[in-house]
């Protein structure tokens, strides 16, 4: 978070996440594995805030698996974000479900399922329209709506439960 007038923001640590970017939706709420730059990539499916990893309980290698695969996919985002030389290659890895970096994703959702039912968010280089019938980028079955209206902004999310994963729309 940018502390007004700190030109020095970015080479500070981290700050905590405040209590209002954390969840407060009921314990049996499903989760998303979704990275977005803090140590924690645990986002509720319906309020789409931070789900802090004691709630859901996973034991200490799952913890570290979470840990090591969000440092890898932030490497693909940002390469993406820089938009240089490497932004086409990443967002072609970040959107190909044979890509490592989505074959442990899904793999890590489906462990995490043990505990809490969690899908990985999935990268979409355009924004798909809610409306239209859309079908799972990994095994082509019909995606199912969930938390339609009920995210932020009025969104809600398809998700395939075979595959474990979600797209936000
Ligand atoms: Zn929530
Ligand atoms: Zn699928």
């Amino acid at each position: 978070m940018p502390d007004e007038g700190d030109p020095y923001w970015r080479l500070r640590p981290r700050a905590v996440t405040p209590d209002h970017e954390i969840c407060a939706c009921d314990s049996a709420m499903s989760i998303v594995l979704q990275p977005h730059f803090s140590p924690n990539p645990l986002s509720c499916a319906r309020c789409n805030l931070e789900v802090p990893p004691e709630r859901i309980g996973m034991n200490a290698s799952v913890a570290e698996s979470v840990a090591r695969w969000c440092a890898f996919h932030e490497a693909f985002n940002v390469l993406w974000l820089d938009s240089g030389e490497f932004e086409d290659w990443a967002a072609n890895q970040l959107s190909d479900p044979a890509s490592a970096v989505n074959r442990r994703g899904l793999s890590l959702a489906r462990q995490l399922s043990e505990w809490r039912r969690c899908y990985l968010w999935w990268f979409q280089k355009t924004s798909q329209e809610g409306g239209e019938t859309a079908v799972c980028p990994c095994c082509a079955l019909l995606l199912e709506p969930r938390f339609t209206g009920e995210r932020p902004e009025g969104g809600g999310l398809l998700v395939c439960e075979a595959c474990s994963l979600a797209i936000a729309v």
